[in-house]
């Protein structure tokens, strides 16, 4: 691929597509910046991920699963993964921008949030985290920091970096991978003997549910021993002035016993749940205007110069099928040297695409109005049966 990398009125632009803004955070491998879609005028969120980074604190197969997940779920009140792209030292992932900032930040502005505006997000992170664990996706790491929220009040969860897919549970079924944040784990998660991801989730989303109703968190401690104590002990406190309802929901979310925990579609059943909002939060601040581009990005702080590359075909195949995303690791990557597919020569390879999972329908969509159409330029034979693609 060519290098187009290059200056457009002082801010950089990223292979000639996007024009690269101003910080919006900063994640564990790099920045995150508003850029601007040159062919459509959309801002994005632009993550940039130092793969030395990645590869130092041993998270190779985390990012690139992330980066699976992400491909696999959409959803409404999910970050939408628009593009990837590649260089030697960087990975840069196009997301859908969310202005509103974090619900994180409007707790602590607000304290805590009005019943009927938790309810709001609450069942909106019902609805993505069900999705999720309808596609065998569990996020792990649900807390308000990773919840976002758009112009209209929308809440987007991102930040799959610890979700794990069920395939990658054990022959027993569970998930046995200790992760998450303190204060929002699970005490099965905890306690390491094996965990279903599903009721694991559950428990985070109570635990969301407490601080944005409390705006303090149920189970906290200087010592973080006494507070895991607390956590599996389910030792916490609801505070008076919480609805009867919302008082006899959060125990159900928070009960330590995963096998006894409440379950989506019991929750979605509950008064607390199920009940009218008088109104909708929509009152996100205006989201500060976009300014010019700044001169500095990421990119060019830490002396980036190799050429920025779309993934191909290949990759975004395996993006969707078998996150196989090594290409993302590797220096060459359009070389057809990988393990999945048939290199039948050095530039062709033939890619096998079956749905092991999930609504037939929505599979032969997929197919036919976005697979067969974005592989047109090189699909060479496409004669076989449907969700067939000879690349
Ligand atoms: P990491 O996974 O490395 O912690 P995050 O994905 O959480 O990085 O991103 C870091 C910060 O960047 C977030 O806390 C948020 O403030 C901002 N951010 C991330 N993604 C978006 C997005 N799609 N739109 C707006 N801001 C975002």
């Amino acid at each position: 691929m060519e290098a187009v990398e290059g200056e457009k009125k002082g801010g950089v632009v990223l292979q000639g597509r996007y024009e690269i803004g101003r910080v919006l955070g900063r994640g564990n491998f790099g920045r995150v910046h508003v850029a601007r879609d040159l062919r459509t005028g959309k801002s994005v969120a632009m993550k940039v991920v130092t793969k030395e980074k990645v590869v130092r604190a041993g998270m190779v197969e985390q990012i690139m699963r992330e980066i699976g997940v992400m491909k696999r779920v959409s959803h409404p009140n999910i970050v939408e993964l628009h593009e990837v792209m590649a260089t030697r030292t960087k990975i840069y992932l196009a997301l859908e921008l969310v202005r509103g900032g974090e619900l994180f930040g409007r707790i602590v502005r607000l304290g805590r949030v009005r019943e009927d505006v938790a309810r709001h997000y609450f069942r909106q992170l019902i609805s993505a985290v069900d999705f999720c664990h309808s596609r065998g996706v569990y996020h792990r790491d649900l807390k308000p920091e990773n919840l976002l929220l758009d112009e209209a009040g929308n809440l987007k969860v991102v930040d799959f970096g610890l979700s794990a897919l069920a395939d990658h549970a054990r022959a027993d079924g569970l998930l046995h991978t200790l992760c998450g944040t303190p204060g929002y784990t699970a005490p099965e998660v905890l306690r390491d003997k094996g965990y279903d991801g599903a009721k694991a989730d559950l428990w985070s989303c109570g635990v969301i549910l407490y601080v944005l109703l409390a705006g303090s968190l149920p189970f906290a401690d200087d010592n973080i021993v006494t507070m895991y104590r607390k956590v599996q002990r389910g030792d916490y406190r609801c505070p008076t002035w919480l609805s009867t309802d919302a008082r006899r929901l959060i125990p159900r979310l928070l009960d330590p016993n995963p096998s006894t925990r409440i379950t989506v579609p019991q929750l979605v059943e509950t008064p607390w749940f199920t009940k009218t909002s008088i109104s909708k939060p929509i009152s996100i601040e205006p989201p500060a205007a976009d300014p010019a581009p700044a001169p500095a990005c990421a990119a060019q702080e830490e002396g980036e110069k190799d050429e920025p590359e779309t993934l191909n075909a290949f990759h975004l195949i395996s993006l969707s099928e078998g996150f196989d995303l090594s290409p993302l690791f590797e220096g060459d990557s359009a070389n057809g040297r990988r393990e999945g597919g048939m290199l039948v020569a050095p530039s062709v390879l033939v890619v096998d695409v079956k749905k092991d999972g999930g609504d037939t329908l929505e599979y032969r969509s997929f197919c036919s109005e976005q697979l067969r159409p974005a592989l047109q330029d090189i699909v060479w034979a496409a004669t076989d049966p449907p969700g067939t693609a000879a690349v």
